[in-house]
């Protein structure tokens, strides 16, 4: 029988009655005959509640045991697929709820950003076989190969439910979430932002790794390799049928527009660190990433500036609460003598503001562009990065929501193409 995967995210499970209008949803695509896996998410805000006792638990500036972090945290979750598989049952359709061991999905990597490797069907399939309707999975978690449970960083439940897809070959993975679909930027900032009918894997992939929180970057990274079919749409509203969302699909199979930019993307919690007068010889760069990444820092952007009698300022971004684990790994890495900086600075106030657009390819021009209307705004950029599809900026946080209408309305996004 064809599986269906649907997940629903915290604002569509926030409460009881959300949660029943979610197994109304599930219900539909039930009586169209599918067998159906509901991934869903912690009610909304039960997540930031659970990590902020891990913090007031383990006040050590983010520097607590992750695996004990992944035990608190993953909990959100194991409430709403009980919950969802309870008002399944109200219903009469029979459902169970699976946490990430009873599944299992098996994780590897660093306990809170774990990667899934695995999803054995067979204890779902067994399930189906003996009349299960709906597996409801407990999202964003997963257990490690020494049986502790993992969480695969925030926003992950959209990774679990595009994993399960790719496991259980689904027809379709769909998204349920508070917007309509996936949009030039994001809705709350933008008034005039408009809805896509379709986006491509890469524009997505680099949309999500940008800020835009709508999907999770690896689920998309998923669904580009195995080929998954991927809807964003409301979980509001009475039917299923009228609602179309966003698919994200080949750039092949987007017929309507080579838009040039085609979204606008941003990162609230950035930070800017420099370390000031390091040695500008061979190994130096590598001496500073090394235990930076050894230690789980997401080093983003990086600018080395111009040497002064064989010294150089190096900076570098980073999300805002890695602050204290990156001054730990430097100051760990000169204290053994691997390192020799002066100064370790941090700016825990800054904003990545980006352009994406497959058309940005084949057309010059665009990344001077965009520094123009940054300029007339009068934000200054402190670094920049580009790849071919995208053109990111650092711009101190007060300017952020400025300069994402300033670039919205200047590449006239709000016009369909
Ligand atoms: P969920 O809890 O359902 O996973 P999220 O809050 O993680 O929902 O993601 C949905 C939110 O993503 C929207 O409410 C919207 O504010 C934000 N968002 C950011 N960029 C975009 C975009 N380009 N298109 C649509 N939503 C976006
Ligand atoms: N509840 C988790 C979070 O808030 C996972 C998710 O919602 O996707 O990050
Ligand atoms: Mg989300």
């Amino acid at each position: 029988m064809s599986v269906i995967v649907m997940k629903f995210g915290g604002t569509s499970v926030a409460d009881l009655d959300k949660i029943a209008n979610a197994a109304d949803k599930v219900k539909q695509e039930v009586e169209n005959g599918h067998n159906v896996i509901v991934i869903v998410s912690a009610m909304s805000g039960k997540t930031n509640e659970l990590v902020g006792w891990v913090k007031d638990s383990a006040p050590g500036n983010g520097l607590h045991d992750k695996a004990e972090y992944d035990a608190v945290v993953s909990s959100g979750e194991n409430v709403t697929s009980g919950l969802m598989a309870l008002r399944l049952q109200e219903m009469d359709i029979p459902a169970r709820s699976w946490q990430g061991w009873q599944v299992p999905v098996k994780c590897t990597g660093h306990h809170e950003g774990a990667r899934i490797d695995a999803i054995p069907s067979e204890n779902i399939e067994a399930s189906f076989a003996d009349g299960t309707k709906v597996a409801v999975v407990a999202g964003f978690q997963g257990v490690m190969a020494d049986g502790r449970t993992a969480t695969l960083g925030r926003g992950g439940s959209d990774t679990t439910a595009v994993a399960f897809a790719a496991a259980f070959e689904a027809e379709r993975c769909d998204i349920y979430t508070d917007v309509d679909g996936i949009y030039t930027t994001d809705p709350r900032i933008v008034g005039n932002a408009r809805r896509l009918e379709k986006i491509s894997y890469e524009e997505m992939l680099e949309l999500a790794s940008l800020g835009a929180k709508v999907l999770q970057t690896r689920s998309v990274e998923l669904a580009r390799s195995y080929r998954v079919r991927l809807r964003v749409l409301s979980s509001f509203g009475e039917t299923i049928s009228d609602n179309t969302g966003t698919l994200v699909c080949r750039e092949e199979d987007i017929m309507e527009n080579i838009r040039v930019v085609k979204g606008v993307a941003y990162s609230r919690d950035e930070a800017k660190m420099t370390l000031v007068s390091v040695a500008d010889r061979p190994g130096v760069a590598a001496a500073i990433f090394r235990p930076l990444a050894e230690a789980g820092v997401n080093v983003d952007m990086i600018v080395q500036n111009i040497s002064d009698d064989g010294r150089t300022d190096m900076t570098f971004s980073c999300p805002t609460d890695q602050i204290a684990l990156a001054e730990n790994a430097l100051s760990r890495a000169q204290e053994d003598g691997e390192l020799n900086f002066k100064e370790l600075l941090n700016d825990p106030n800054v904003a990545k503001i980006s352009i994406v657009g497959n058309g940005m390819r084949s057309q010059a021009g665009v990344a001077g562009k965009m520094f123009g209307i940054l300029a007339d705004e009068g934000v200054n950029i402190q670094v920049i990065t580009t790849s071919e599809i995208k053109v990111s900026v650092l711009v101190d946080r007060k300017y952020m929501e400025l300069a994402v209408r300033a670039l919205h309305d200047a590449f006239e996004l709000e016009k369909a193409a």
